[in-house]
């Protein structure tokens, strides 16, 4: 049904790709991370709620249809719909039947609550094909509350010192996260450029955001160490950051865990928030779809693919040879 080729996942009969990585005549996108949605497509597909970011990730030019959740498309007798992945806003599994046969594309997904989109739903299918990018089981999440409770401390901290709190987090998504969970009466709440253009695409899709104005250099100065301020990774060597002044920095992300990347980072704070399901959250996606046949892609996919041999399914990695390697200042994580 679906196979890879040089350009990425593709279904022959109803010819179209899913997250291709090089430009092709139709292109069905599970989410509107870098790594997921790349330009020069003829035509793009993608959620409903996810057309807005995705426009503003491809350009205006992109031509970009929006698919409400649940509706049934046919291409050559090949039913496509997008469901809920509870990754990010507007991200999607896909799901396609033919004669009965039915694979899912999970894209990214994670099973923990998060407000600002829309939770993972279990689609049953015969073939799962699932990401894993957290997939060993040293990784464990904790409770998004428990994480949030110790921002909140973190940043309480700062402003007592008269530091300004600055909190990494990738563009879409994850930072908006961010700045949903963080306490709105605590100070000023403040967003890189770069977060803040995406906000307009979360109020239209319902997503309730606390106020938070771009953080110009003035606006974090002006606030003598008491804002928080709401960033992408990429922004941690910038010369809008030196302007900042006193600052304490923080990361939010899954590699949290891993005590290698945060010796990377410089030893910041480090808060374990992740888009991606953990260990547990990974096989109990699996389970719930009912699938026979998983195919593991995305991170190491090894470990999982031994896991869920051993406990009688038939498991492989998706070999994507011709994947270009993630750019580590994507917005992957
Ligand atoms: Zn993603
Ligand atoms: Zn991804």
């Amino acid at each position: 049904m679906l196979a890879v080729t040089e350009a990425g996942l593709y279904c022959a009969r109803g010819d179209f790709h899913i997250d291709p990585w090089r430009p092709v005549d139709r292109a069905l996108i599970t989410h509107a991370h870098s790594d997921h949605a790349r330009p020069g497509s003829r035509a793009y597909l993608c959620s409903e709620v996810g057309a807005g970011v995705l426009q503003l990730r491809l350009g205006a030019s992109a031509s970009i249809r929006g698919i409400p959740y649940g509706v049934t498309l046919d291409f050559d007798g090949v039913c496509v719909s997008f469901h809920p992945a509870g990754h990010v806003l507007g991200s999607a599994q896909i799901r396609v039947e033919y004669r009965g046969e039915v694979w899912v594309v999970s894209g990214d997904y994670k099973l923990q609550p998060d407000p600002t989109c829309r939770p993972f739903e279990p689609v049953r299918c015969h073939t799962f094909i699932t990401e894993s990018t957290f997939g060993l089981p040293i990784y464990r999440w904790p409770q998004p509350s428990a994480v949030f409770a110790e921002m909140a401390e973190w940043w309480q901290a700062n402003q007592a010192a008269g530091r300004t709190s600055v909190l990494f987090g990738y563009s879409l998504g994850k930072a908006q996260r961010l700045l949903r969970g963080a306490p709105a009466n605590q100070g000023p709440i403040l967003v890189h450029p770069a977060v803040a253009q995406f906000l307009p695409a979360f109020c239209t899709a319902g997503v309730t955001l606390p106020e938070a104005p771009v953080a110009t250099v003035e606006r974090v100065r002006s606030a003598e160490g008491k804002a928080l301020v709401i960033a992408p990774p990429m922004t941690a060597d910038s010369t809008w950051m030196d302007a900042l002044g006193d600052v304490a920095t923080a990361f939010a992300s899954g590699w949290m865990m891993v005590r290698g990347f945060r010796r990377r980072r410089g030893g910041e704070r480090g808060f374990v928030l992740s888009d991606h399901a953990d260990w547990p959250g990974l096989l109990e996606a699996i389970r719930s779809t009912g699938a026979s046949r998983i195919l593991v892609t995305h991170g190491a996919t090894n470990p999982l693919v031994r896991w869920l041999r051993q406990q009688g399914w038939e498991a492989d990695s998706l070999v994507e040879e011709h994947r270009p390697p993630s750019t580590p200042s994507g917005d992957h994580e």
